[in-house]
């Protein structure tokens, strides 16, 4: 079984994977770090993200970077969603997505685009959301337990400019794919929302059994 997660920064949607993942017994990429990886690389080596041909040469990564914590940071975030919306990273990138999710047994990916365009035969599609000021909440909580010093309006901006970045890109932007299920966690909690989400994918597969 394929699952696909999509969703906007701190939608909720990496929680629900990985819970998606341990319930199904599936393995699991976040498919955001391969983007980060790519931001990362692009630093480190001193290339610049607005320059596809630099971009895509940082594709070529060194894989102990995804292990590496500062891929995790806000700013490396922001350096993703400006790297991703080249078309010569998102084409470096797609075999190694597309792979996962075909493996034998199935996969659970999160990202942007894992409905539309890495996985569009997934058996279960959840297009995960919540309002930019929870999301904003969420994500200023959880810097702040990192020790990081920042407003809440400086991350809600950062999350509203992210958004406008990865859903207005020309290639695969961050769209709700038509036959996927939405799942707002706006006011659920962490292990509502799981349920709810394992409630959507048994809807789904049960309609696919059905039908096939
Ligand atoms: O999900 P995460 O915040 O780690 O993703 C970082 C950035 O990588 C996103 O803002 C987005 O621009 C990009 N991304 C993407 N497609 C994906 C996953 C992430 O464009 N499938």
């Amino acid at each position: 079984m394929i699952i696909a997660v999509d969703g906007p920064a701190a939608s909720g949607k990496g929680t629900i994977a990985r819970a998606l993942a341990k319930h199904y017994g599936l393995p699991h990429l976040d498919t955001g770090l391969l983007y980060r990886a790519v931001a990362l690389t692009v630093v480190r080596n001193e290339l610049n993200p607005d320059i596809e041909a630099d971009c895509f040469a940082a594709c070529d990564f060194d894989e102990s970077v995804l292990a590496d914590p500062e891929l995790r940071t806000d700013e490396i975030g922001k350096i993703a969603s400006i790297v991703s919306a080249h078309p010569l990273v998102r084409t470096a990138l797609l075999h190694r997505q597309r792979r996962f999710a075909n493996q034998p047994g199935g996969a659970v990916l999160d990202g942007r685009d894992i409905g539309t365009v890495i996985a569009p035969n997934a058996d279960a599609k959840l297009f995960v959301k919540a309002t930019p000021s929870i999301r904003a909440k969420r994500r200023h909580l959880e810097l702040r337990q990192h020790g990081a010093v920042v407003s809440i309006d400086k991350v809600l901006a950062d999350i509203r400019a992210r958004d406008l970045r990865d859903s207005q890109r020309a290639t695969a932007p961050l769209v709700l794919a038509n036959d996927a299920a939405l799942l707002d966690t706006s006011f659920l909690s962490i292990e509502s929302g799981i349920q709810r989400a394992i409630e959507l994918v048994e809807a789904r597969t049960r309609v696919k059994t059905a039908t096939s």
